[in-house]
């Protein structure tokens, strides 16, 4: 089937089945500065396909780096960002080996990322929510409420604050000038302000890694045979003509605020290729994190329309 020629444009009635709520991040001042930067030091490098070219994908995934091979996935990471095809699968099938005695069967796809997360601040972290692309990162009290209530499809695992500027809150206040005047690049502001002596202070905090994406799996599947995976790399090809589907779709989706049934999984937080930024949470979770608030978030509701509504 055709993902956009068979949604029924006119007829979306109000006979909704149930409510999720999509949370995202703020557009506030200073925001490429709120949130912090970070990265993940063992990350897989991506591959160089010789038809489809350097590669990589976005995956977070929920496990840490077994020690004894970070110098390893370091190293080369290091050495070559995208490596050749059959150069990939030697590391990554000795690397999934030691994974799977450790109890992680998931294969290794390139660009991975293994936890930590090291994250640099340029503001005593105090906020419940940050952002970073592809990357949440939540406070304790809110990993205390995922643990607390079981909420499904997703997993905490604890970020390392490398380190921590001290200027006040910059949610809506200026940088001073005496900073601004020693940088070159804006990233250079966290070389610049005062850090504090002991990050650990400030608490601990979590990246929240989402188990399910419809960009990973509901697309692949309706899509079929419309498009081509590569059978060296498994890079996923999309046409012009899918793209412009797709966009028509999202944004027919997002102006009325739903989302079809099959788009969702039976889990309490995922990720959409509707709403791609931050995630989707039910109702229920939704009711519990509201006490806390949503200070440097924004939200907005969405209702579950069924199959037949939309395509008919
Ligand atoms: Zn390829």
């Amino acid at each position: 089937m055709t993902i956009d020629h068979g949604c029924n444009m006119s007829n979306i009635s109000s006979k909704t089945t149930e409510k999720l709520w999509h949370i995202f991040e703020a557009d506030t001042a200073n925001v490429e500065f709120n949130n912090g930067i970070g990265q993940h030091p063992f990350g897989l490098p991506g591959v160089n396909c010789p038809k489809c070219g350097p590669n990589s994908g976005f995956r977070r995934l929920p496990f840490e780096c077994p020690p004894e091979i970070r110098d390893e996935v370091m190293a080369v990471y290091k050495r070559n960002a995208c490596l050749p095809v059959d150069e990939f699968q030697r590391h990554t099938d000795r690397w999934q080996a030691i994974l799977r005695d450790r109890g992680f069967n998931k294969s290794l796809n390139p660009g991975d990322d293994f936890q930590p997360f090291i994250w640099e601040t340029l503001t005593p972290p105090h906020l419940d929510y940050y952002w970073l692309l592809h990357t949440f990162i939540v406070s304790q009290r809110i990993a205390d409420i995922i643990k607390d209530n079981q909420v499904a499809g997703v997993t905490l695992h604890p970020v390392v604050l490398a380190r921590v500027g001290l200027l006040r809150s910059i949610e809506s206040e200026e940088i001073p000038w005496e900073y601004w005047s020693k940088c070159n690049e804006p990233e250079d502001m966290y070389d610049v302000v005062p850090h504090a002596d002991d990050p650990s202070v400030f608490g601990q905090f979590y990246t929240l890694v989402i188990a399910h994406d419809t960009r990973e799996s509901t697309l692949i599947d309706e899509l079929g045979d419309r498009i081509k995976k590569c059978p060296i790399c498994g890079y996923i090809k999309m046409s012009q003509q899918i793209e412009i589907e797709i966009n028509k779709q999202r944004s027919y989706f997002r102006k009325r605020n739903i989302l079809p049934k099959r788009y969702t999984f039976p889990v309490d937080i995922f990720r959409s290729h509707i709403y791609y930024s931050g995630f989707i949470v039910r109702e229920r979770v939704y009711e519990l994190l509201k006490d806390v608030g949503f200070r440097n978030c924004r939200t907005r509701q969405i209702s579950v329309v069924s199959d037949e509504e939309v395509f008919g």
